[in-house]
C-alpha cells in the first residue's frame, strides 16, 4: 500500500494588495488591474517595485490580475504606499476582495469588440462602493464583460456574464458559466450593464443566504425564476450564435496588438520590464497572455529567437500547466514547472491535442479538472503518473522520479503515433485502447523496449 500523497496546505482563499497571501517565497501581493489596460510606465514601474520589495517574480493570473512574489513583511507597508501612489490599491482590503470583473482585452484594439472596457471600469467601482456586497459575496465571485470580437472572452467562466450581441448594442445576461454553458435570463443594453449585475449579486445574497459558494451552484438546485424577478431583461433571442475563442486570433502580431504568452503564466520582472518599454500599455488577459498595444511582425522577429515567449498557438507549453512548485509554495515538493517543461520536449503531438498537467502536490491549484496526463507529486523527487485523470486521482504509475515519468511520457507518446487513427485524440485514443490500465501496459512495453 502506497503512503498517501502529501496533503494539501489550506490558506486564504483570495489574496489582494492589502491582504497578500504568504507562499514558501514570501507574500503574493495580487493586483487587480481594472479594465485590464496597464500603462508601459505603470508596469515598468512594478517591475521596479517587485524588484526592490519582492523576489524579481512576477506571476499574470488566470483571472487576468498581475501577482508580485516573494514580498517580505518588513517590506510590505512601502510596496503597499508606492502601490496606492499608482492607483492601484483600493482603501478597504474588503472592498479589493470582491472587484473581481474582467473585459476583453481587445477592446479598443478589435473594432468587432464592444467598448467594454469603461463598463468594466464603472462596475469595479461599483463594486469598490458596495459595502453591503463585501462581506456578503464569495471571495471568487467573478464577473465578466465580453465584448466579442476577434478575441472573445468565451471560455472564462464567471457567476455574472455578459456578452456582447455583435452589432446590437446588447448584452446577454448569464450566470454561472463560460459563453457556452452559462445560464442565460435574457438581454439588457449597454448603460442597464452596471445595475444589473449589482442586482443580480444582490438576489444572489438574498436567495442563496450562506447556503451556496457560487452563482452555478444557486442555479442548479433552485433554476433562475427567483433572480430572473430581479432584473428588468428582455427576452434572449433563440437564434444567437457567439464565436468562440481561438488562440491564433490572440497570440503573434494582429492589426492593433501583438500577442506574446509566458509559459504558466509566469514571468521575470526582465521580461516585464523589457515588453513594458516598447508599448504604450499593455492588455492582460486570462490566457496567460498580454497584448502588446501597437506591436507588429516586428517584435515577433525580436521575440521569436529568445525562446522566451509564446507567441504561436501551436507553441506545446500553451498546453502544459504546472503550479508554482517547490520553493514558490510551502505544499510544494517538486519543481513542477521544470519537469513540465521537460515533458513538453518529448511530447509534442500528445500536447498538440491534449493536455498535460504537474502539480506539485495533490490540490492540482493549476488545473483542477482532469488531463490527458497528470503527474502529482507525492515526495521530493517523485510522481504519481495519471492518465485521464486530476490532481491526486487515479495514477497508473505510482512514486516514479521526473526522469521516469518523463521516459513514460514519451513512451505514451510513441504508443500514440504509430497506433493512432486518423485525426484521433489522445483521449479518444485512450479509450479505444480499453482505458488507462490497459494504456499503461502497453507504455510499460515500450519504455523496456
Ligand atoms: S498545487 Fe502547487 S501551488 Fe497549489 S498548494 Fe499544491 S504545491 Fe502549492
Amino acid at each position: 500500500m502506497n503512503a498517501p500523497i502529501n496533503p494539501p496546505r489550506v490558506r486564504g482563499a483570495c489574496p489582494g494588495a492589502l491582504v497578500p497571501m504568504a507562499v514558501a517565497d514570501g507574500l503574493l501581493v495580487r493586483l487587480r488591474i481594472p479594465g485590464g489596460r496597464l500603462p508601459g510606465p505603470t508596469a515598468a514601474a512594478i517591475c521596479g517595485l517587485a524588484e526592490r520589495h519582492g523576489n524579481g517574480l512576477v506571476d499574470l493570473s488566470q483571472r487576468a490580475n498581475l501577482q508580485i512574489r516573494g514580498v517580505t513583511e518588513a517590506a510590505l507597508p512601502a510596496l503597499t504606499d508606492a502601490l496606492r501612489e499608482l492607483g492601484l490599491v483600493n482603501g478597504d482590503p474588503a472592498a479589493e476582495r470582491v472587484r473581481n470583473v474582467l473585459c476583453s482585452p481587445t477592446c479598443g484594439l478589435d473594432p468587432a469588440c464592444a467598448p467594454v472596457r469603461a463598463l468594466a471600469q464603472a462596475l469595479d467601482a461599483a463594486l469598490a462602493d458596495s459595502p453591503d456586497l463585501w462581506a456578503a459575496l464569495p471571495a471568487k465571485f467573478s464577473f465578466v464583460l465580453n465584448g466579442g470580437g476577434q478575441a472573445p472572452l468565451a471560455d472564462t467562466v464567471a457567476d455574472i456574464r455578459f456578452d456582447a450581441l455583435p452589432g446590437t448594442g446588447l448584452f446577454r445576461v448569464a450566470v454561472g458559466g463560460d459563453q457556452t454553458g452559462a445560464t442565460p435570463l435574457g438581454v439588457c443594453a449597454a448603460d442597464a450593464v452596471v445595475d444589473t449585475a449589482l442586482t443580480l449579486a444582490r438576489a444572489y445574497v438574498r436567495l442563496s443566504n450562506g447556503r451556496y459558494r457560487r452563482l452555478a451552484a444557486l442555479v442548479a438546485a433552485e433554476g433562475t425564476a427567483g433572480l430572473a424577478g430581479h432584473v428588468p431583461l428582455t427576452p434572449t433571442p433563440a437564434d444567437i450564435s457567439l464565436p468562440g475563442l481561438r488562440l491564433e486570433r490572440v497570440l503573434g502580431a494582429h492589426a492593433g496588438w501583438m500577442g506574446l504568452a509566458f509559459p504558466f503564466g509566469g514571468m521575470s520582472i526582465q521580461w516585464l520590464a523589457l515588453v513594458a518599454h516598447m508599448t504604450p500599455a499593455l492588455r492582460l488577459t486570462p490566457w496567460r497572455a498580454v497584448l502588446l498595444e501597437g506591436g507588429g511582425s516586428d517584435l515577433v522577429e525580436l521575440f521569436q529567437p529568445t525562446g522566451l515567449f509564446i507567441l504561436a498557438p501551436e507553441d506545446p507549453r500553451l498546453a502544459l500547466s504546472a503550479c508554482s512548485g517547490r520553493g514558490a509554495c510551502d505544499s510544494g515538493l517538486t519543481d513542477a514547472r521544470g519537469d513540465a517543461l521537460a515533458l513538453a520536449r518529448v511530447a509534442p503531438r500528445l500536447l498538440a491535442r491534449g493536455h498535460i498537467h504537474v502539480s506539485a502536490c495533490a490540490k492540482g491549484c493549476a488545473h483542477p479538472a482532469s488531463a490527458l496526463v497528470t503527474l502529482t507529486a507525492r515526495g521530493h523527487q517523485a510522481y504519481d503518473v495519471g492518465l485521464l485523470a486530476p490532481a491526486g486521482g487515479a495514477a497508473q504509475w505510482r512514486g516514479v522520479t521526473p526522469a521516469r515519468a518523463t521516459s513514460l511520457v514519451a513512451a505514451l507518446e510513441a504508443v500514440y503515433t504509430h497506433r493512432m487513427r486518423a485525426d484521433e485524440d489522445p483521449a479518444a485514443f485512450i479509450t479505444r485502447l480499453g482505458g488507462p490500465a490497459e494504456l499503461a501496459t502497453l507504455v510499460e512495453a515500450t519504455v523496456v523496449a
